[in-house]
Order: C-alpha cells, then structure tokens, then sequence
C-alpha cells in the first residue's frame, strides 16, 4: 500500500500562486492525481493556522494574517470527498506550540480527525524554514539552532497530541548541520522520546528533495534510531497543488525499505494499523 498522508487543499491560482479551495471538489483533482501515481491513500492536511478558530494561539504576523478560514468548512469538504467514496482521510497540520497544549487539544477535539500531524516550523516565535538569515538562524549559531528545534520536536512528541510527526528534521532543510556527533545525539535522543511517547509514527518526506539540503526528511540516521525502536512511519509529499500528490514517493518507499521497513501506518478515526508497504 502507498499512502501520501500530508497535503494542503489549495487550487492552483493564477501566476503559480496556490489558492486556499475547501471544498470537496478541489479533492477531487488531488485523488485524480494520486490515482495516476498508483496512490493508494490521501490525506488532506491543511495548516493549523489558516483557521480562525485557532486565532487565540497566534503572536506571530505571518500566522494571524493567515488565520481567515473555517475549520468547519473545511472539516466538511473532506467528509463530503469521503462519502463520495474516495480514499481520503481526514487530517491537520498542528504547529505545536510549548505551553498551549491545552487549548490545541480543546480547539481540535470536536472534530473527527483520522490523524493529526505534529510540526515544529518555529521555536520560540522564530522561523527555521524561511531564510538561512533570518529568524532562529539570525540569533544562534547552527548548533543552537537544531538544539532549539528538537527540544521542540521532543515536545510535541511527548504533548501526546498528535499521531504522526511530520518532516521531523525540518531544521536540515537549508543544508545547514553541527557535527556528526552532535547530529547523532539529537537523533537517539528524539527518537527515544518518539518511542516513549507510544504508537507516535513518523514521516519519510519527500518535500526535502525539493529544498536547498535536497534530501528526504529524515536523515537515515534519525530514521534507523526509529526502526531500532520499534516506531513506525507513513509517507508523505507535501503537496501543495495536484499536481504534486505522490511525488517522489518511490524515493521514499525504497528509503524506508533500505532502512529495514516494510510497513506503513494507515490510520482512521485516529487508530493506525500497518498495511504493507509499497
Ligand atoms: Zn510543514
Ligand atoms: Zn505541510
């Protein structure tokens, strides 16, 4: 089975620009696509911060100027691709914020979630993922940086809110990295904190190939440290448009089975199950 469990339903807009499109239809053009890729599964993953109904949780301006849309409308566009019968599940990116558990948990729980994404896009009000100048980069150096970023990821491993961390070495993502040894730490260390957190699944992600570091998320180091214990995984694009559900996936199937997997997490209603992988 193939799945590709991370994706943003948007339209593509005019001059390349993506368009927010919550609605059942716009799914519609994401399983065409994932049919053509012999896609087995899809799920719909839109940003935490696109809603309104998580605007208490925001500080930032690139957050808040984004937080406009409906997390019910959205909710319902996928419901209603499903009781068209196609295979998509229901799913959400969540930005975990230390100190907010509470209020995540309460703000989502209404809703009838097949999985919820963790992701640490920034730490302590501070983007890793826009410009190797600026945000967390212009105040510490690489190490700091990436000891910041898994203290989070760490977090929102054990915050118990989530089914899936996504993208989980992110902070790679312009290519930037401490020494070997200090990379090796933080990927034992995060890993026994995604073990002991209990059935938590991580992501093999494509999006990486398409950034600066040109690599899969995550470092087969960080991945083999997960296998070891016993942590499962899903797969994942990152899709943005259509056009980009499934790609690259073959990548990270044979990826995950060079590092020993021949499993993949398949999730609804929030309980997983491992279905062959590939
Ligand atoms: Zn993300
Ligand atoms: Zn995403």
């Amino acid at each position: 089975m193939i799945v590709d469990y991370h994706m943003h339903l948007r339209r593509p807009g005019r001059n390349g620009v993506e368009e927010i499109d919550h609605t059942a239809d716009a799914a519609e053009r994401f399983v065409e696509v994932a049919a053509e890729r012999g896609v087995d599964e899809i799920g719909f993953t839109e940003h935490v911060y696109y809603f309104r109904q998580t605007s208490g949780l925001w500080a930032q301006q690139y957050y808040t100027e984004r937080c406009a849309y409906d997390l019910d409308t959205y909710v319902d566009a996928v419901v209603e691709a499903k009781r068209r019968g196609l295979p998509v599940k229901l799913g959400l990116e969540v930005d975990y914020v230390p100190g907010r558990e509470r209020e995540l948990h309460d703000v989502l729980a209404p809703y009838p979630w097949d999985f919820l994404l963790g992701s640490v896009h920034d730490v302590e009000g501070h983007h890793i993922d826009h410009d190797p100048r600026e945000g967390l980069w212009k105040h510490f150096p690489v190490e700091e940086v990436w000891r910041r970023y898994f203290i989070a990821l760490r977090g929102a491993a054990r915050s118990g809110l989530f089914d899936v961390l996504s993208h989980p070495d992110l902070v790679k993502l312009f290519g930037r990295r401490p020494a070997p040894d200090v990379v090796f730490l933080h990927h034992e260390e995060t890993a026994d904190a995604i073990e002991a957190a209990g059935g938590l699944a991580i992501e093999v992600s494509t999006a990486g190939l398409h950034k600066p570091v040109g690599e899969i998320y995550p470092d087969r180091g960080l991945l083999d440290a997960c296998r070891e214990r016993g942590v499962p995984i899903t797969t994942a694009s990152d899709a943005h448009v259509p056009d980009q559900v499934g790609r690259d996936l073959d990548q990270a199937v044979d990826y995950a089975r060079e590092a020993g997997y021949d499993t993949v997490t398949v999730f609804d209603g929030r309980r997983a199950r491992q279905e062959p992988l590939g």
